[in-house]
């Protein structure tokens, strides 16, 4: 999947936990002298252990939203990774397909996030604590009723879990790399939505917990070699492989043009444009339609 690097997008993503959210550890690690059936995934970071979001169930959480946003506006368009009509199915050899056809004729989730056909071009860090002078700021809740999701605790009489408290604020960036303008907007939907407090993250969502608000101040998009284009534009990967073979699948048009200039400096050999504020409003709302339009039109697997 080509192997130059034309356009980056890149964002600083914060979630704030709105109630208890438990992303679980594979052990339940003893903490403050109390033992739980369950605790929140840590790591060790400046030598001492805290509690973060790993970047791949972050990522797991995009996917699977932007899988349930897809499903709403063209059903047939979009691939489920657990049956047959997985995209990555298709390819899954190699050396039968070259990847400009594994991506040409993949849904357009996959297309982004990827599939064992080839690498996703998104990619989400480990979330850490903004403030990290409380390393450890969870709570112990009664997990009665949740056996649901808990697997071999559920006959259990009493069951104890930990999870990370309200109000504890978490950093990462997201990357997007060779993206078409639409990916952009489907990416930003995601932020929108947990902006709006709409996803959950997380194990015991259907019982309350992982309740989180994202917010997204600022978005970078980057061009390595300095393409010549008007600073009010956003050029899509189909943009630069306009005149290229071979096929992607991809549209020669994938161009979104803003009515300001965003702040935009040469940086070595790349250019980079800072949107923020009302440039990074009218952003999301033309990345935004173009998404919701390309989905729709978007052919039946
Ligand atoms: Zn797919």
């Amino acid at each position: 999947m080509l192997k130059k690097l034309v356009n980056e997008a890149k964002f600083k993503l914060t979630l704030t936990t709105t109630g208890p959210v438990l992303i679980r550890s594979g052990v339940a690690t003893s903490s403050q002298g109390r033992n739980p059936d369950m605790a929140p995934v840590q790591t060790f970071r400046n030598g001492q252990r805290e509690v973060f979001f790993p970047g791949s169930s972050l990522k797991g959480v995009f996917r699977s939203h932007v899988e349930k946003i897809g499903r709403t506006l063209n059903e047939p368009a979009i691939c489920n990774p657990f049956d047959d009509s997985f995209c990555g199915k298709k390819y899954q050899k190699q050396e039968d397909f070259a990847s400009h056809e594994a991506y040409a004729n993949s849904c357009p989730v996959c297309r982004l996030f990827g599939s064992t056909a080839f690498i996703g071009r998104i990619s989400i860090g480990d979330a850490y604590l903004v403030n990290s002078a409380q390393r450890y700021p969870v709570e112990l809740r009664d997990g009665v009723g949740i056996d649901r999701f808990t697997g071999g605790a559920a006959n259990r009489a009493k069951f104890d879990l930990e999870a990370v408290s309200s109000g504890v604020a978490f950093e990462t960036t997201v990357y997007i790399r060779n993206f078409e303008c639409w990916q952009l907007g489907m990416i930003l939907q995601v932020v929108r939505d947990l902006e709006d407090e709409l996803i959950r993250i997380g194990s015991g969502t259907s019982r309350g917990l992982g309740g989180v608000k994202g917010a997204v101040e600022k978005v970078e998009i980057s061009y390595p070699g300095l393409p010549q284009k008007e600073a009010q534009e956003v050029w899509g990967l189909g943009k630069f492989l306009a005149s290229q073979t071979p096929n992607y699948n991809t549209r020669a048009d994938d161009v979104l043009t803003l009515t300001a200039e965003p702040p935009t400096t040469p940086n070595g050999i790349r250019l980079t444009s800072v949107y923020e504020g009302e440039i990074l409003a009218e952003l999301r709302d033309k990345a935004g339609q173009e998404f919701v339009q390309r989905i729709r039109q978007w052919r039946a697997l």
